[in-house]
C-alpha cells in the first residue's frame, strides 16, 4: 500500500507534433510507476494548443504506443484545444488587474535588441527585453486598430506587486522531488531575480495562439487536480514562473519531480526527429516493452 494513497494524481502531458520517443517513454513511465508506488491514479492529457503542427494521426500513434509500454488512462482524456475559454477568461481577469500587456515585436525585432548572452536563460531562453512594455497609448492603440497580431506578456514587475512584492514571492515555493538541476528534493523558493531578469516578461497568449504553454499548464494541472508533476529537468524554470501563476490565479501548487534527459549517444537530448530512439521504430525492430525500460534505465515493471 503506498504513502497518501488515494490522493495521487500523476500525469503525461504529450504534445502529439511527433512521435514518440524513448524520452516520452521514460517520462511517461516514470510519472506511470510513481502513481502506482502511491496506490494513485494517473491521467493523459493532450497539449496540443498548437493546432499547426498537432495532428491526429500523430496522437493516435502516441497513443497506440503508450498503451503497448503498459500504460492505461482513465477517459476521457483532456484535450487542451477544448479548453479555450477557460485559458481565455483566466487571460481576462489577469487583463483586468492590469497585469498584461499586447507585445507586436516579432522574433526578429527581439533578436535585434537583445545584447550580450543572457547569464541565465529563462524557461522560454532569452528573457524578453520588454520593448512593448511602455508603448505609449497612442502607439498602441494605432497597432491595435491597424490589427496588427500580437502576444499577451504577463508584466512581471506588476504581477510582483500585485502578490504583495519581492519579499511576498520570495517566500512562494514548490516542492522538488528527485533532481531538477541543483539536485535534491526539497523546497524552492522562488527567486525574485531569476523571475525578473531570467524568465522576464514571459508570453501567456501568442500571435497565433490565444494562450501559451505556461497559462494552460498551470489552469489544467489545477482543473485535472494533479497532485505530482512528473518531467523533464528542462522544464525546472519554467515551474518558476507556473508557481507565480498559480498564486496570481489562486491555483493549487502541486509536486514537481524533475527527471533526468534521455540523451542520444553524444550526449544531445532526444528530439523528435531522432528515429532510432522512436518507440515505434524500436517495437518494429523487435524490442518489447521491457526492452524499452531496460534502455531508460528504470526497473521493470510491477505486476
Ligand atoms: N507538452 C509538454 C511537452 O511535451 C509537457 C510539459 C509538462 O509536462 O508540463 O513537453
Amino acid at each position: 500500500m503506498g504513502r497518501n494513497s488515494a490522493s495521487v494524481i500523476e500525469r503525461f502531458a504529450p504534445s502529439p507534433n511527433g512521435a514518440l520517443h524513448l524520452g516520452h517513454a521514460f517520462s511517461a513511465l516514470t510519472a506511470w510507476d510513481a502513481a502506482h508506488a502511491d496506490g494513485g491514479r494517473f491521467l493523459l492529457r493532450i497539449e496540443d494548443i498548437d493546432q499547426a503542427r498537432c495532428r491526429p494521426e500523430l496522437e493516435a500513434a502516441m497513443l497506440e504506443d503508450l498503451e503497448w509500454l503498459g500504460l492505461r488512462w482513465e477517459t476521457p482524456v483532456l484535450r487542451q484545444s477544448d479548453r479555450m475559454g477557460a485559458y481565455a477568461e483566466a487571460l481576462a481577469s489577469l487583463d483586468a488587474r492590469g497585469l498584461l500587456y499586447p507585445c507586436f515585436c516579432s522574433r526578429k525585432d527581439i533578436q535585434s535588441v537583445l545584447q550580450a548572452p543572457q547569464e541565465q536563460a529563462g524557461p522560454d531562453g532569452p528573457a524578453y527585453p520588454g520593448t512593448c512594455r511602455d508603448l505609449p497609448e497612442r502607439k498602441r492603440i494605432q497597432r491595435e486598430t491597424n490589427g496588427d497580431p500580437f502576444a499577451l506578456r504577463l508584466n512581471m514587475r506588476r504581477a510582483f506587486a500585485a502578490l504583495g512584492g519581492a519579499g511576498v514571492v520570495s517566500k512562494l515555493s514548490f516542492i522538488a522531488l528527485g533532481r531538477g538541476p541543483g539536485g535534491d528534493s526539497g523546497k524552492v523558493t522562488l527567486d525574485p531575480s531569476f523571475l525578473i531578469d531570467a524568465c522576464g516578461d514571459v508570453a501567456l497568449a501568442r500571435k497565433e495562439i490565444p494562450t501559451s504553454y505556461h497559462l494552460a499548464v498551470v489552469l489544467d494541472d489545477a482543473h485535472q487536480g494533479v497532485t505530482h508533476v512528473t518531467r523533464g529537468e528542462d522544464l525546472f524554470a519554467a515551474t518558476h514562473v507556473h508557481r507565480l501563476l498559480q498564486a496570481l490565479l489562486g491555483r493549487p501548487t502541486p509536486h514537481y519531480r524533475h527527471h533526468k534527459l534521455i540523451r542520444d549517444e553524444d550526449g544531445r537530448r532526444l528530439a523528435k526527429r531522432d528515429r532510432d530512439a522512436g518507440i515505434a521504430e524500436l517495437r518494429a525492430g523487435g524490442a518489447t516493452p521491457k526492452d524499452i525500460r531496460e534502455m531508460v534505465g528504470l526497473p521493470e515493471a510491477r505486476p
